[in-house]
Formats: C-alpha cells, sequence, structure tokens
C-alpha cells in the first residue's frame, strides 16, 4: 500500500490574498500571503504544500488580534511545510500569514521565466504552470484540486511591464521603488493549479461579446511586441467558441474577461487556467505567410479544448486525480463538437476517427495501458496520466456514450451535472449518474468497465446459415467478445476476463443496435451485396474481426464506395492491427490496402499513412526494404496524381491535408519525380528569396532533408537560426532529423541542446532523429550520454516521457534489453510505464517479424 499524500481533511482554505514580486534581472520572486482558514477541529501545526520556497516568516492571527509566531519545518518527500505554533489552534476561523521567497526556474513549471530576442535585445518574462503540482512552487497552499478558495492576487512589477492573472485588474498604482502594484479582482472558488501570474512586456487585441444574460465580457489575445497581427485569428476562433459553449452547457462564462497569451517557452500545448489561457506560440498565433492550413486547424483545436475546461475542469473539477480523464477526455471530446460547429467544412467528427480514436486503440492494445481511472498518490505518478489513455481514450468512450444516449439527452446530462457541481468538484460517478438522470438508461453499468479497467474488446464475428424465405439471403452472427492485445505475447501472458457492455451497431439491409453486454450474442442480420459492416461510423471503442467471406464483400463495398470513411477507416486499421497481433497475416493488409487505390478521403489515408509508416519503421533492416518501398509508390502514386502539387479552386478543405501528406509519402517512398519537385522549389526560395506555399513548407522540408547532404544541413540549420515563427521553427527542426547521412545526424542532435533551440522544442528534434531508422541508435546513444541533462532539464513534468516515445520503434530484442539495463540503473518514476510500453512494443514487433517476415517477402516479391 502506497501512503496517501493528501493533506488533512480538518484544515480548509477559504480565501487568500497573495503579493508577489518578480524580479526579472536576478530571477527570484519575493512574496505574502494570508490565507484565511477554517480548522474543523482544534490543531497543533497546519501542513501546506511547499517546495523550493524558502519560507521567512509565519504567523497565526488569532480571532484577529493575537499574532502567534510560529516555526516551520519541511518535509522534502512529501513537499510540504508545516507550521507549529506555541498554542492549540483553536477550532474556527483563523489566518496564516507567510512571507516567503523563490527562484523564477528555467524548467517551465511552477513559476518560472521564459526568454525572447527583439530587435536583438533579450527579454524576459516570468509566467506560471501549475497543473498538476506546481503551484507549490510559487507559493505555499493547499495544492489540491477539491480545496477551492477565492484567491485575491496582487502583483508587484517593473513599471515597463504589464501583469495578467485571473481576473481584470481592479487599481493599479505605483510604489516607490518605481515598480507598479497591480490588485486583481477576487477570483471564483476555484483550485489552485488554475492559478496564473503572467508579467512581462505584451501587447493584445481585444474583442466584446454579449451574453444571453445581458452582461458583456471581454476577450483579449496577448502576445509579445510585435505578434500582435497573428492573434486574430485566435480572438475570433474564442469568442465562437465561448458562444458555442455557453448556448450548449447552458451556463454563462463565469467571469467578465478571458484573457489568452502566447508564451514563447512552454512545456505543454497550452494550459486552461480560469481566464487567463497559456499557449505555445505555435498552438496561438497563426500567420498568413507561415501558417499551413494544418498549424490553422490546430490552432482552433487547442483553443476549443482550453475553452470547454472554463466549464469542464474549472467551475466543476475533478475531485482528485484519480479523475483526471474527466477534465481531458471531456475537453478532448467536446473540442470537436465546437470545431464542427465553427468550421463545418473540416469534416471534424471523420478526422477524430483516425486521431484521437485510432492513437487511443493503439495505445490500449498494450498490456502496459492503464484504465481510464486510476488510483495516483505521488506527482509523478500524476505526470504519467497525461496520457493518450485520459485524452483520446477518455475522448473515444464518451462519444461512444453520445452516440448510445443520443445527442439531446447527453446535452441534458451534461447541463444538469454542471449546473450541480459548479464552483466544486467532482468524481466519475458523479457524471454517470446525471447522464442516468435525464436518460433513464444505465449509464454507470454501462461505462464502469470502459473506466475502470484497461484495454478494449475484438469483436470476433462468425458466420451461421439461416434459412429464409426462397430469394433472401439471411444470415445469423455469432459474436463474441474478448480483450484485444496487439502483442501476441501480452495476449498469452494475459489472464484477462473482462466483459465489457458494447452499445454496438451493424448495416446490412437495415441497420440493427443493440447493447451486448455477454461474452457471446446472436444476431439475424440480412445482407446485401456489400456485405455486414460491424460498428457502423466506428462509434464504438472496439475491433472487429471478420470472416474471411465478410471480409470480401467489404473490399468490395470500399471499391465502390459503398462505405462511409469512418467505417473504410476501420476496416483497414483493424486489418493491420490484427496482422500485428497475429491474429490475421500482414500480407492480408497489405493485399486490403491496395482496394483503397480510389480512395479521396484525407482521414482514411491518414489512418493507412499511419500503418504504412509503422511497417517501414518495422521492415527498415529487412533484404525486402527495397520493395517495400515500391509497393509504397504503388499504393501513393494514383492519388498523387490526382491531387497534384497546385490548389485547385473550391476543393475540399481536407484536400490541402490530403495534398502535403500523399506528396510526401511518394517521396519518401522514393518517387524521383516528386523529390526532384521539392528540391527545385527550395532552390528558387534559396536562390530567389521566393516564399513556399505554407502547406507545401513541410514535403519540401523533409524530402530536401531526406535527400540532401551537407550543404542543405547547413542552409536549413541557419533558416532555424533566423525564423522566429514557431510553427516554422518546428517544421525545419522536424526536417532536421530526417537526413540519412549519420554523421548530420549526430550535429542534429547536437544542435537541439544547443542554445539555439528552445528546451519546449528540442524533444521533438530527437524524436524526428529516433523515428528515423538511420537514426534510431545515434538518438539512444545520445539520451544515453547526455541523460543528466535531459534529467536536469525536464524530469518531473508531463514533458519527460516524451523522450522515451519513439523507442518502440525498435525492433531487436538486443534493443530492448540494452533499455532495460539502462532504465534498471536510472530509474524514471513518471516515464515508467511509457518505457513499458515501448519494451512491449520491441518484443511484440521482433516477434511480427519472424512470423510473417517470409510471407511478406513472397507478397511484395511478386507483387512489385
Ligand atoms: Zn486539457
Amino acid at each position: 500500500m502506497k501512503k496517501s499524500v493528501r493533506l488533512p481533511v480538518h484544515v480548509k482554505p477559504e480565501r487568500y490574498k497573495i503579493m508577489l514580486r518578480p524580479d526579472l534581472e536576478n530571477f527570484t520572486f519575493s512574496g505574502e500571503e494570508t490565507i484565511y482558514l477554517v480548522l474543523e477541529k482544534a490543531a497543533k501545526e497546519i501542513t501546506l504544500h511547499s517546495v523550493d520556497l524558502e519560507i521567512l516568516s509565519a504567523e497565526w492571527i488569532h480571532k484577529s488580534k493575537e499574532v502567534w509566531a510560529g516555526k516551520v519545518a519541511y518535509d522534502l518527500k512529501t513537499e510540504t511545510a508545516i507550521f507549529s505554533f506555541p498554542k492549540l489552534l483553536e477550532k474556527g476561523k483563523g489566518q496564516l500569514k507567510l512571507t516567503f521567497k523563490g527562484i523564477l526556474n528555467d524548467k517551465m513549471r511552477g513559476f518560472y521565466k521564459s526568454k525572447y530576442t527583439l530587435d536583438g535585445v533579450d527579454k524576459h518574462l516570468a509566467v506560471t504552470q501549475f497543473e498538476s503540482t506546481d503551484a507549490r512552487r510559487a507559493f505555499p497552499c493547499f495544492d489540491e484540486p477539491s480545496q477551492k478558495a477565492i484567491f485575491d492576487v496582487t502583483l508587484m512589477i517593473p513599471a515597463n511591464t504589464v501583469a495578467i492573472s485571473n481576473t481584470m485588474e481592479s487599481n493599479i498604482s505605483e510604489h516607490e521603488s518605481g515598480y507598479k502594484i497591480v490588485e486583481f479582482e477576487p477570483t471564483p472558488k476555484m483550485s489552485t493549479y488554475l492559478l496564473a501570474f503572467i508579467v512581462g512586456e505584451f501587447e493584445y487585441i481585444e474583442g466584446n461579446r454579449q451574453q444571453a444574460t445581458g452582461n458583456k465580457s471581454l476577450v483579449r489575445v496577448f502576445t509579445t511586441p510585435g505578434k500582435k497581427e497573428q492573434a486574430s485569428f485566435a480572438l475570433d476562433v474564442s469568442i465562437k467558441c465561448l458562444d458555442f459553449y455557453e448556448d450548449y452547457f447552458g451556463i454563462d462564462y463565469p467571469l467578465p474577461v478571458l484573457d489568452m497569451i502566447a508564451i514563447p517557452d512552454f512545456a505543454a500545448g497550452a494550459m486552461e487556467n480560469w481566464g487567463a489561457v497559456t499557449y505555445r506560440e505555435s498552438t496561438l498565433l497563426v500567420d498568413t505567410e507561415k501558417s499551413s492550413a494544418a498549424n490553422k486547424q490546430w490552432v482552433a483545436m487547442v483553443i476549443a479544448h482550453e475553452l470547454a475546461h472554463q466549464w469542464f475542469g474549472n467551475l466543476v473539477t475533478m475531485e482528485w486525480w484519480t479523475h483526471l480523464w474527466l477534465n481531458e477526455g471531456f475537453a478532448s471530446f467536446i473540442e470537436y463538437l465546437a470545431i464542427d460547429h465553427i468550421f463545418p467544412k473540416w469534416e471534424i467528427w471523420t478526422q477524430f476517427v483516425a486521431g484521437e480514436l485510432g492513437t487511443a486503440l493503439a495505445l490500449d492494445s498494450l498490456a502496459n495501458t492503464h484504465p481510464i481511472e486510476v488510483t495516483v498518490n505521488h506527482p509523478a505518478e500524476i505526470s504519467e496520466i497525461f496520457d493518450k489513455v485520459s485524452y483520446a481514450k477518455g475522448a473515444s468512450v464518451l462519444r461512444m456514450l453520445w452516440k448510445y444516449l443520443g445527442e439531446k439527452a447527453f446535452q441534458k446530462g451534461l447541463q444538469h451535472y454542471l449546473k450541480k457541481h459548479a464552483y466544486s468538484n467532482a468524481k466519475t460517478e458523479d457524471l454517470w449518474k446525471a447522464l442516468e438522470e435525464v436518460s433513464g438508461k444505465p449509464v454507470g453499468k454501462i461505462m464502469a468497465n470502459w473506466t475502470a479497467k484497461p484495454g478494449h474488446p475484438l469483436i470476433s464475428v462468425k458466420l451461421k446459415v439461416k434459412n429464409l424465405p426462397a430469394g433472401r439471403q439471411g444470415e445469423k452472427l455469432e459474436l463474441r467478445q474478448s480483450r484485444f492485445f496487439s502483442s501476441p505475447i501480452s495476449k498469452r501472458k494475459s489472464k484477462d476476463k473482462t466483459l465489457w457492455n458494447i452499445p454496438i451497431t451493424v448495416r446490412g439491409e437495415t441497420r440493427k443496435g443493440f447493447l451486448m453486454d455477454k461474452k457471446s450474442l446472436y444476431v439475424n442480420v440480412t445482407h446485401t451485396r456489400y456485405g455486414l459492416k460491424m460498428n457502423v461510423g466506428e462509434s464504438s471503442f472496439v475491433r472487429v474481426d471478420y470472416p474471411q467471406k465478410l471480409l470480401k464483400e467489404l473490399e468490395g463495398a470500399v471499391k465502390n464506395g459503398k462505405l462511409s470513411a469512418p467505417d473504410r477507416l476501420g476496416l483497414i486499421r483493424d486489418s493491420f492491427d490484427l496482422a500485428q497481433s497475429g491474429d490475421s497475416l500482414t500480407t492480408l493488409a497489405l493485399e486490403l490496402a491496395l482496394s483503397y487505390l480510389g480512395e479521396e478521403d484525407y482521414t482514411v489515408w491518414a489512418q493507412l499513412t499511419g500503418h504504412l509508416s509503422q511497417l517501414d519503421s518495422l521492415f527498415s533492416d529487412e533484404p525486402f526494404y527495397g520493395q517495400f518501398k515500391a509497393y509504397g509508390r504503388k499504393v501513393y502514386s494514383g492519388i498523387v496524381r490526382k491531387m497534384g502539387w497546385e490548389k485547385k479552386a473550391g476543393e475540399k478543405p481536407t484536400n490541402v491535408l490530403l495534398r502535403g501528406m500523399v506528396l510526401y509519402k511518394l517521396g519518401s517512398f522514393g518517387d524521383k519525380d516528386i523529390i526532384k519537385k521539392a528540391q527545385t522549389i527550395y532552390n528558387e526560395t534559396v536562390s530567389s528569396g521566393k516564399s513556399i506555399d505554407p502547406d507545401l513548407r513541410g514535403v519540401v522540408y523533409n524530402l530536401v532533408a531526406e535527400n540532401g547532404g551537407k550543404v542543405e544541413w547547413n542552409k536549413l540549420v541557419s533558416m532555424y537560426k533566423q525564423e522566429d515563427n514557431q510553427q516554422e521553427k518546428d517544421r525545419i527542426g522536424r526536417a532536421l532529423g530526417l537526413f540519412k547521412s549519420k554523421p548530420l545526424l549526430k550535429k542534429t542532435l547536437e544542435f537541439s541542446i544547443s542554445k539555439d533551440v528552445r528546451y519546449q522544442s528540442a524533444l521533438g528534434i530527437i524524436t524526428s532523429v529516433w523515428g528515423n531508422p538511420n537514426g534510431r541508435y545515434l538518438a539512444w546513444e545520445f539520451v544515453k550520454k547526455n541523460w543528466e541533462l535531459l534529467k536536469e532539464r525536464y524530469a518531473g513534468g508531463h514533458y519527460f516521457t516524451r523522450v522515451f516515445s519513439p523507442a518502440g520503434e525498435f525492433t531487436k530484442i538486443s534493443d530492448a534489453k540494452d533499455i532495460e539495463k539502462f532504465v534498471a540503473k536510472n530509474p524514471i518514476p513518471e516515464a515508467k510505464r511509457t518505457i513499458a510500453q515501448a519494451l512491449e512494443q520491441i518484443y511484440s514487433n521482433a516477434q511480427w517479424l519472424k512470423r510473417d517476415r517470409t510471407g511478406i517477402k513472397r507478397f511484395l516479391s511478386k507483387d512489385v
């Protein structure tokens, strides 16, 4: 049993008055705070969270008149400070007054500094990132989501800067020291992890909104000087999102102001601080010349996600981190609803099926996945669950429930839930209860194993002949459910007998829906020439294994356009994943993929591309690798011919995304014309300074790097250094990982940790090298060699686990052994699961090749 790290429950904060003074020259800060407390029983001491703070004084104000000086002791393990006083503290109200100081760190957590350069001059700003457990690094506090309180924030700042916090500034005055004192209106009752303080030189644009209640609310987007023109897309999207959510949730945005701030150094994508949402520059700013359609879509999605949190997460907060998925799964689901409303042509729900559902299924197929709800105690365990299971599987099971209950009932249930728990906390069961009350369906019972158990089911379909009146084709299907594992080794070891309540549909002549709550089930269906598609629209979180006869019919349906995009996607996804798991053959999936040559949907191509990229990495050391590349060219050449390099008037917005993706894949599979064209476009820009269409920049840079040498490397690096736009920097950084030459890849790795690359961007470059078959061993050796540096920079945060995510691309057992040996010597608590997942994948890869190698070789040599 692990010891609980939660604070004693008999002391409750009601209000904090906090004053912080950041020093942007010496990178320190000092602070004072008074916490208004209620003691539910007499106490000898008070325990608060506090890390890396030096507490200078502590006083207890007894009955608003007597002042008792206290002593402080620190417990580093539990990240707390314990205050003791000469007399017993009586039951009832009291005030704890503290002074303290700390350091503005460079680790992108707690209260930290960020740097940018303006006209050749280095500038600094101070900013916070508190989720999950880092408010305790800025001020001693009850740093748990259920310890909600009101915060009165005052920031004392240099005269040339501005201060941003969760609410509107109420008063600005001058201090004799030359500093400005900025006081903010009290916050609503809220959790510590949602507080924010930002101090620096900013400019902003703003827009006004009229709420249903007649209130006005102000939306502002802040950038460092010179970038506010890039904020208008974000302002527009955020206003539309707020309108949508107010209407959908039936509750007005509760604060008078929403500020959104672009921060040059930021670990996550964005953070939903109530009323003061912080973003990476690349997730908030849109530059008309440099941002691609994909960049723009990503910005819109991130904004929709963070703004959903203003209700789901901020107004109603998870009771403890075990219920993190309630925040993240929900926001990751509802952002699609908002974006579908604002940008209906983006076909964003189809994109969900490859994006969220596809990635969630992949991760959740490992034995080393975890249940959506997981008991967590220590901060390292909390960091670990900010992963695809909490976000994407959470979103996927909510989408399944949304479809099952019906959109109206689902919305009503949410409104009921938010009203009932506003300004308070809730658990998963509370959400199910609210949905149950509105829909009358046993939501808690249906959802139990989806959130409490790891993994998800595979539905195996068997055909049983059924006699029907003459002239009609009838079938009796036998459906069986069992947990799906992508690794046959994991399957063999597993004793998992979980049964899920599966809302499932089948479309033959008609569409039928039912709830499968047993191990096996018989269904009567009448099917058409184009077969029977299970899990229509891929709305449930399951996979389907069809018998050959049905699969053949569905293949025909794909070719004849008789299936919807999500259904075509689901079919190819399951086919590749069943090959990986050993339930089917890789050659069958490769053959099925050839039925998709007429495909024109971006999302279906994205799914197929994901599988072919996985195989590309898996096969990279095999003698038949060249033949696989030829196969790849066969798959992509038709669609590339249709798409071409030029945008077409009136084409679907997703075609822009499709074009970039398929051009790159065809070039990457070695098509000489595509590579040449990419090099020509690139050379024209280098010689004449002509700007490249932002939607083609990724393709061009990647192919130039993949086929380039020293000259191209030097040029890309100098472009990286000169570039100020983060999206463009990310694009170039990724390309730097794609060279074939090992010495150049080594230089890329060194560059990633040089002063020219922000901490937030280094791991992206390292993982690009790691994902490159020519660079994977170099990247791993580099990580080992620079372990101390990486640990110093990233350990403890959510970001660190990413170092290991590409490790799963190794294919040899010796690689797994080497990683095991290294982590045994260098334990990383917050990356434990990520490493276990990578190891499971490597062992599975090795067996996959062993099992199917001969068949694949034969298939590829006959096919090409
Ligand atoms: Zn979120």
